[in-house]
């Protein structure tokens, strides 16, 4: 029988924790009444960090059921990191780990199939949604865009997953070799090449509270995504400058000529247009690369991605 961890990052999430605690559970006490998974499975909540009673609350549930862990790191690390810390720390006692967000925008009644593919030799076993109708206009094309973005810069990302999957120890292992500061998980998990198997489920509206994505955290990650997995980018820089060596040739011969032909008296619209044109070209170039050396320097420190506070077994 397969013995589970559930793996859950909260930050700031005490509005909508009970509720998820409570539907947890029962999906929880369903499986091991059935022998789908061993009684020594476990739900272990991550507290990134939280400036609400989310603490408080872990530790409430943590006594009022066996059944449920609780970690406390000591400062909000993001929701990668927080995953990371939850699988790191249940790796040696499970056969796989699933990882579901804390407002159950994810379907955790599919828990019981990732837990199915699992025992048929699935390594890892992405949750995909099938249709993303209760999210805004922007979210919905902004998610849409990057994992277009993401196919054409190379990367090899599974269209419409997000944090909803299932790891066995076998890949956790794998994973814990990963030792970057800007983890991307869906990055990742897809580059370790174990066999995976999908498993699809509507979307649903959050349960209670906001989301703890600002628009800062998302491109934090969009940023990381891309910049953690591809050059591509920096190839880009590089043709283009290969390419504005091109028509600066001509460019010359056409400022040379005119000089000779004796036209050169207009021409401030042009020259205030390409000046500005190249100086943002320079500035976006130079800022791409220093996004890359901004990546190197973070590496190079090996610093610890979180640190825990109290782990409630
Ligand atoms: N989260 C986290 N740390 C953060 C931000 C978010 O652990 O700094 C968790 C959050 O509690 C939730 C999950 O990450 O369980 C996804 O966040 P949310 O549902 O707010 O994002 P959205 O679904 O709106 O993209
Ligand atoms: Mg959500």
């Amino acid at each position: 029988m397969v013995k589970l961890a559930i793996v859950i990052p909260c930050y700031n999430e005490a509005e909508v924790l009970r509720d998820t605690a409570a539907e947890l559970t029962a999906i929880y006490a369903d499986l091991v009444d059935r022998h789908v998974i061993a009684a020594d499975s476990f739900i272990l909540f991550v507290n990134d960090g939280s400036t609400d009673t989310t603490w408080p609350v872990i530790s409430d549930l943590h006594a009022s059921c066996t059944c449920i862990k609780g970690l406390s790191l000591r400062g909000n690390v993001g929701q990668q990191n927080a995953i990371m810390a939850g699988m790191m720390m249940s790796k040696d006692r499970v056969d796989a780990v699933i990882t579901i967000d804390a407002d159950l925008q994810d379907d955790a009644t599919k828990i019981e199939e990732m837990v199915m593919r699992f025992e048929e030799g699935y390594d890892v076993v992405y949750g995909v949604r099938e249709s993303r109708k209760v999210n805004g206009f922007f979210k919905r094309n902004s998610a849409k865009a990057f994992y277009r973005l993401q196919e054409l810069l190379g990367m090899r990302i599974v269209y419409n997953h997000a944090d909803f999957r299932l790891l066995s120890r076998r890949v956790l292992d794998e994973l814990s070799g990963y030792e970057e500061r800007g983890l991307y998980l869906r990055g990742i998990v897809p580059l370790l090449g174990f066999k995976s198997a999908t498993v699809s489920y509507s979307f649903k509206e959050r349960k209670a509270g906001t989301s703890k994505y600002t628009i800062g955290k998302m491109v934090n990650l969009g940023v990381d995504g891309i910049t953690g997995f591809s050059v591509k980018p920096i190839n880009f820089i590089i043709g283009t400058g290969c390419l504005f060596l091109v028509v600066c040739f001509f460019m010359i011969v056409y400022i040379l000529w005119s000089f000779f032909m004796g036209r050169t008296v207009s021409g401030w619209t042009s020259i205030m247009l390409s000046m500005w044109f190249i100086g943002a070209m320079i500035l976006l170039s130079i800022g791409v690369i220093g996004k890359y050396i901004g990546n190197i320097f973070a590496e190079v420190k090996h610093r610890p991605r979180y640190s825990v506070e109290t782990f409630l077994d």
